[in-house]
């Protein structure tokens, strides 16, 4: 898969895609990442790429001619139609559900805004999609797609360690949409706090069983809405039920 990235400050993106775990994702191309940066498309000496809001106030917006050159260029370069998708806080925050539909997909266009954001002409005939990475208000889109491509490259066979590692994660399917348990590494007493028994006793169809109580436990506790969603899905066996019925 392919993604193109548009942003004036492609150098914030290396730091990301070349360091830890994901990084073979980027390096073996597994997901490929290409920039275009829309001031190589803005004319005149200062290659201004922003202007002044009409209507007046603060700050400054995107001007819409250079981030459609961007685009066209992109779409020159590349055979698929992919999704052309804007970072703003208008969009679907993103999620695992997000995650999985573009880590199985042929890629996308992604769109960092800087300043006030981008002309709206630009978005209502060019945009696609808008994705959010939450209610708060980042300077520019390029740390929500590095989120998006942090979490699409670990989801891609064979970039983690384990191939199964990210099944037990938070909200993978194969976790039926839970939190993870919590973990314990080397010493078994830390600070004067044992682990807990069950991890050292050897035993793995109660560790297994600890693991998913634990997740019961912390999703019940902090993410109620997930629990209702595993449970209307179908997802909660009798044990699990019979499990949370007790804790409460
Ligand atoms: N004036 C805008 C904010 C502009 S911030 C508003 O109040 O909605 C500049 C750029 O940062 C945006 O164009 C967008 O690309 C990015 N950005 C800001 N907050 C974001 C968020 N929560 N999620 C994704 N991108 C965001």
């Amino acid at each position: 898969m392919r993604f193109d990235v548009v942003s004036l400050f492609p150098e914030l993106f290396a730091p990301f895609l070349t360091s830890g775990i994901i990084r073979r994702a980027f390096e073996s191309a597994q997901v490929d990442v290409q920039f275009t940066n829309p001031r190589d498309f803005a004319n005149g000496t200062y290659r201004r790429i922003d202007d002044r809001p009409f209507g007046g106030g603060p700050g400054m917006v995107m001007m819409a001619e250079p981030l459609a050159q961007s685009l066209a260029h992109i779409q020159s370069l590349r055979t698929e139609k992919v999704p052309v998708v804007l970072f703003s806080p208008i969009g679907r925050v993103l999620d695992h559900q997000l995650v999985q539909e573009f880590s199985s997909g042929a890629g996308a266009v992604l769109l960092c805004g800087r300043y006030e954001g981008l002309d709206q002409r630009f978005i209502d005939s060019h945009v696609d999609m808008q994705v959010s990475l939450g209610d708060f208000v980042l300077s520019g889109g390029e740390i929500a797609a590095i989120a998006l491509l942090d979490a699409v490259a670990r989801l891609q066979p064979g970039v983690l360690s384990d191939p199964e590692s990210h099944h037990q994660d938070s909200f993978n399917p194969a976790m039926d949409g839970l939190l993870d348990c919590p973990h314990y590494t080397r010493p078994e007493n830390w600070d004067g706090v044992a682990v807990p028994d069950v991890l050292l006793s050897g035993h793995h169809v109660n560790i297994e069983r600890w693991r998913r109580q634990q997740s019961l436990d912390l999703t019940a506790r902090y993410r109620p809405d997930l629990l209702e969603r595993a449970r209307q899905k179908g997802l909660l066996s009798k044990q699990d039920e019979r499990y949370l019925a007790e804790r409460r």
